[in-house]
């Protein structure tokens, strides 16, 4: 494999330390990755932090026509990165390929808006407008499930915003960032964006950084909690995209047959690791059986195997860290509940769970009332509806939901009362860069995607002239 570097001021710098990125689908190491010192991420802020003023100062239409030039960028190259994002991720090149392309729309996307000046009011006493200026450095802490889209939805509109970056991927997944990084490096002027890479240990220097203005961060919400903290002693802006317990709520007037294939892509896509996922099924006591069934065919059939065999769904899970987390699941499933699919870990050397639906499980176990984070769905009975929205918000986390039935009018009815930030009627992970997206209760703060997230980037400013 080419010999990847960090990206600070503009030059791909070796890392003053290095440390080995596994495969997950064969334990083996894949690269030995460059790491940041604490002194090179301290370059890389200082060098966003110089660039600042030229970058924001630039015309919005200069910075419009960068950010889609890095779109074209991902498209040209999209065949490499796929390929390097299986191999440290793990998930089914198809399923690569889709985030490569994803990424490069989230781009082009941000590359197509604008941040017109607002009158507020235009008056005889005066006339008053609304702007919205950069706010200067923002670290970008990114999660390793989605290491290449997750990224495309913190950068582009920041970039476009005027402000400049510092990048840091999860310790296990730091390469397809770091190639895109080589890649575009010359498509900005240097200390625009600056990528580093670390072994879990620079996340807490950057949120302390008294230099970096605003932190963005995808991740686990017991990690947002320690970024909120530290933000706080330099009020910094923060956005937090973390963790979920999604319900899918499924009505009994729904088709098991039908909904079956939309609620099993919902829970099992990227092999469950998606902060968006269904992570708990709540059916109705009339189509329990039905549907119960029609889940576990769906799970035996999913081809599990290393992502880039052709023909794979379902990939291994990432890390070892996150496995052995899984398997304490698996444990939990068997103690209280009935596993109909699945349920052993698969006996070949890397991280692979095959799809595991559980029935006859209810809130108590650590299944239910957990975030798994993998490939394993609890499906639990109800058999009132208002009981099953109050089940459904009995969690601190408030991220995403679905609702499933046959009745749109019904459908949209329970989906207003559940607490997520994204509601879904017949589907689940739907999403598109103009949708805002963003948590309730503990899973976020802030928006991304859209107009919305775009102001996240920014600091209003009113000027108040007097006539
Ligand atoms: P994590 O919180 O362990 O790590 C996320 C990132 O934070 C990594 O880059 C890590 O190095 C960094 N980090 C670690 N300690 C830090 C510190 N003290 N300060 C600042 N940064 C620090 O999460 P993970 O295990 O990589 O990802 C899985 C979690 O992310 C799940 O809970 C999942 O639900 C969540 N997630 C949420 C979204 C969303 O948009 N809401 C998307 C993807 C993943």
């Amino acid at each position: 494999m080419e010999a990847l570097n960090l990206l600070i001021d503009g030059r791909l710098v070796p890392g003053d330390l290095t440390m080995p990125v596994l495969n997950p689908a064969t334990e083996e190491t894949l690269a030995e990755c460059p790491r940041a010192s604490r002194a090179q991420l301290d370059s890389a802020v200082a060098a966003a932090k110089a660039a600042f003023p030229g970058w924001s100062a630039r015309p919005i239409d200069e910075r419009r026509q960068a950010i889609a030039r890095i779109a074209d960028t991902i498209e040209a190259n999209a065949a490499d990165l796929a390929r390097l994002l299986t191999q440290e991720q793990g998930k089914p090149i198809a399923d690569a390929t889709g985030e490569v392309m994803g990424m490069a729309a989230f781009f082009r996307y941000f590359a197509t808006l604008d941040l017109p000046m607002k009158v507020i009011e235009d008056g005889e006493g005066r006339r008053v407008e609304a702007h919205r200026r950069p706010l200067g450095v923002i670290g970008a802490i990114i999660p390793w499930n989605y290491p290449l889209l997750i990224l495309s939805f913190k950068l582009p509109p920041a970039l476009l915003a005027g402000n400049t970056l510092v990048v840091k991927p999860a310790p296990t997944t730091p390469l397809s960032t770091l190639k895109f990084a080589a890649l575009i490096a010359d498509l900005l002027p240097p200390g625009v964006i600056n990528v580093i890479a670390d072994a879990n240990d620079l996340g807490d220097a950057l949120t302390h950084h008294p230099d970096v203005r605003k932190i963005s961060f995808t991740g686990s919400t017991a990690t947002g909690r320690k970024v909120m903290a530290s933000a706080a002693e330099t009020l910094k802006r923060i956005t937090l995209e973390l963790g979920g317990n999604d319900a899918g709520v499924v009505l009994d007037d729904a088709d098991p047959k039908t909904v079956a294939p939309g609620i099993f892509k919902g829970a099992f896509e990227n092999s469950g690791q998606v902060c968006l996922a269904i992570k708990r099924l709540y059916v109705h006591e009339s189509i329990y059986d039905e549907l119960c069934s029609e889940l576990a065919e769906l799970a035996n059939a999913a081809i599990v195997d290393d992502g880039l065999k052709q023909g794979t769904q379902l990939g291994p899970l990432q890390n070892r860290m996150q496995y052995e987390k899984v398997k304490g699941f698996l444990e939990d499933a068997k103690a209280n509940g009935r596993i109909v699919a699945g349920g052993e870990v698969m006996d070949r050397p890397g991280y692979f769970v095959r799809p595991t639906i559980v029935r006859d499980i209810a809130e108590g176990s650590r299944l239910v009332d957990e975030e798994q984070f993998g490939p394993v769905l609890p499906v639990i009975k109800y058999s009132d509806s208002d009981e099953v929205i109050r089940r459904a918000n009995a969690t601190t986390y408030g991220l995403g939901a679905s609702v499933w039935s046959s009745d749109p009018k019904r459908a949209y009815e329970v989906a207003g009362r559940i607490e997520a930030g994204t509601v879904w009627i017949n589907k689940h992970l739907d999403m598109a860069p103009h949708i805002p997206f963003g948590g309730a209760k503990q899973s976020g703060l802030g928006v991304e995607f859209g107009e919305e997230g775009l102001a996240e980037f920014t600091q209003l400013q009113v000027i108040n002239m007097a006539r």
